[in-house]
């Protein structure tokens, strides 16, 4: 049985213990609202990494062999623990990681949501039972073998820690795998916290380890090592690059959740409440920093003016501040950006596209606020006349900043829709089958929404195409990257 998950949050967890860095040496993690250093935790290296490496090794022999229903009885259980402290956990989260309080809280909702998902499918697992040929031999017949591939790497970005960490240890778990959780390094504490619960509720020690530390020295022996089977990540596009460039020649079942730059399509017909609010939820939720986010908005020329005015009206609304606290009503709280870098990136993509003859017509500047003057803030922005060759278009926008173009109709909405290296998700709000269906089949990407922007769900397998990834998270289908499939026939029955 795993140590109780009470010691100090500044360690990180190996084989059922609360331990230091070997090195002895350890990493800030820094608030995004005023820089104030929030904890510390060990800067785990190589070493620690393997360390864990072998925990996992030396688990999965067990782990394997106990029944799913108790292997779902675990994970539930670790549910329950976590779900007792979600209000102190969204506490972390927001400081961590610089989202509001309540959009936090949402966070560990949904990884609550996607465990009690993944508990509930362990013992819905099945292979198949296969008729075979007369001539393989009288009654003889094939079997379709599910077996869990051994150890993983679950390596998670900062911007969603907790349920990106979720869709990789729910599906591994519940298979038999044994996991090493590598969180993003400015955002361990809320990963750290939930895995010591889910050990705290019985895990069997080395199941499910979190090493803390650089990508470069932890994440690369995860890629390296051949012990790991599996390596699930969640990032950058170019970091997807070297995982695939470290971890390939190995052979490891690789998935890749990478960048995106989704388009959302609004036609005369569409629902414009709806379609305002779904804008508003899909760029500027978490500060634009999500994965799946509207980056790029194209409004059909005849609701094009009315749209708009809706939505700057409703930028208008955000009030940038601590994301600790709430702003009277109807101001909407908005955070920092997570890093300075990220605002840098930003501010340099918009001059970008302004040197090209964009118009700002909302925010997209820094503000004069002293109390902000710490912290990575920055005002959301709308952005019209923008070039489609301008980095705004054609890059990776990860913060709050929308180009809104006015398109003559569907064709023309879907061309300049294909015209990106990413293919993550995208949607179209109208009331016309024949239009929607023709986004669904035309556009290039992983989903397509219909009058929707929800990115709550677990239920249905998600995954990128183009430069957006490989493989798929979420859904039953989740589960096949963590399990072998093996033939057998069993032949000679009289
Ligand atoms: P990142 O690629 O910088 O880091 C992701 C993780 O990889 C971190 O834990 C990091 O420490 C680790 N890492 C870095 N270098 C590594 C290496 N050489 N070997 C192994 N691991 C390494 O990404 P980020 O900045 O944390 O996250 C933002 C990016 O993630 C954005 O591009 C965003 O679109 C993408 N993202 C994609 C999805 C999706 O589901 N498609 C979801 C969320 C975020």
């Amino acid at each position: 049985m795993a140590e109780v998950a009470s010691a100090s949050m500044t360690k990180m967890y190996v084989k059922g213990q609360w331990v230091e860095a070997q090195s002895g040496e350890t990493q800030e993690v820094r608030s995004p609202h005023d820089g104030s250093v929030v904890d510390t935790v060990p800067r785990g290296s190589r070493d620690d990494a393997r360390a864990a490496i072998r925990a996992a090794e030396d688990a999965f022999p067990e782990w394997a062999d106990t029944a799913a229903d108790e292997r779902a009885r675990l994970i539930l259980a670790g549910v329950e623990k976590v779900k007792e402290k979600q209000k102190d956990l969204a506490k972390v989260l927001s400081a961590e990681q610089g989202k509001p309080v309540f959009e936090a809280m949402g966070e560990i909702h949904h990884f609550l949501h996607g465990m009690t998902f993944y508990a509930g499918l362990a013992s819905k697992i099945r292979g198949a039972q296969v008729p075979l040929p007369p001539d393989m031999g009288k009654h003889s017949y094939g079997l379709v073998l599910k077996r869990p591939v051994g150890v993983c790497g679950a390596i998670v970005p900062w911007n969603f820690p907790i349920t990106l960490m979720g869709t990789k240890i729910g599906p591994a778990l519940i298979a038999g795998n044994t996991v090493i959780v590598k969180p993003a390094s400015s955002t361990p504490l809320t990963s750290l916290q939930i895995i010591g619960l889910l050990n705290e509720a019985g895990l069997p020690a080395g199941v499910l380890n979190c090493v803390t530390g650089p990508g470069r020295e932890v994440g690369e022996e995860l890629l390296e090592n051949p012990v790991v089977r599996r390596i699930a990540f969640t990032g950058e596009s170019g970091t997807g690059r070297r995982v695939m460039e470290v971890a390939g020649p190995q052979f490891k079942r690789i998935t890749l959740e990478l960048g995106g730059s989704d388009p959302m399509i609004v036609m005369p017909d569409a629902d414009l409440r709806k379609a305002v609010s779904g804008a508003m939820i899909g760029r500027f939720w978490n500060c634009g920093q999500a994965c799946l986010a509207v980056k790029r908005l194209y409004l059909h020329e005849e609701i094009h003016d009315e749209f708009l005015e809706a939505l700057l009206k409703k930028v208008g609304s955000y009030e940038l501040g601590d994301p600790a606290t709430r702003p009277e009503k109807p101001f909407v709280r908005m955070g920092p950006l997570h890093t300075a870098e990220q605002r840098e990136e930003i501010e340099s993509q918009l001059a970008d596209a302004t040197s090209k003859g964009a118009e700002v017509l909302i925010g997209g500047s820094r503000p004069d606020d002293p109390a902000l003057g710490s912290g990575h803030y920055f005002h959301p922005a709308v952005v019209a006349n923008v070039s489609h060759h301008s980095r705004l278009v054609q890059e990776e926008v990860f913060g709050p900043v929308l180009p809104v173009f006015k398109v003559k109709d569907l064709d023309e909405a879907i061309v300049l829709a294909n015209d990106n290296q990413y293919g993550l998700g995208s949607s179209i709000w109208t009331q016309n089958l024949t239009w929607s269906n023709q986004a669904i089949r035309e556009i290039q990407a992983g989903v397509t929404w219909v009058n929707q922007i929800h990115y709550g769900y677990d239920e249905l397998p998600f995954g990128g195409v183009k430069a957006s990834g490989i493989g798929h998270e979420h859904g039953p289908e989740a589960v096949d990257y963590y399990q072998e499939t093996k033939g057998a026939v069993i032949g000679g029955l009289a």
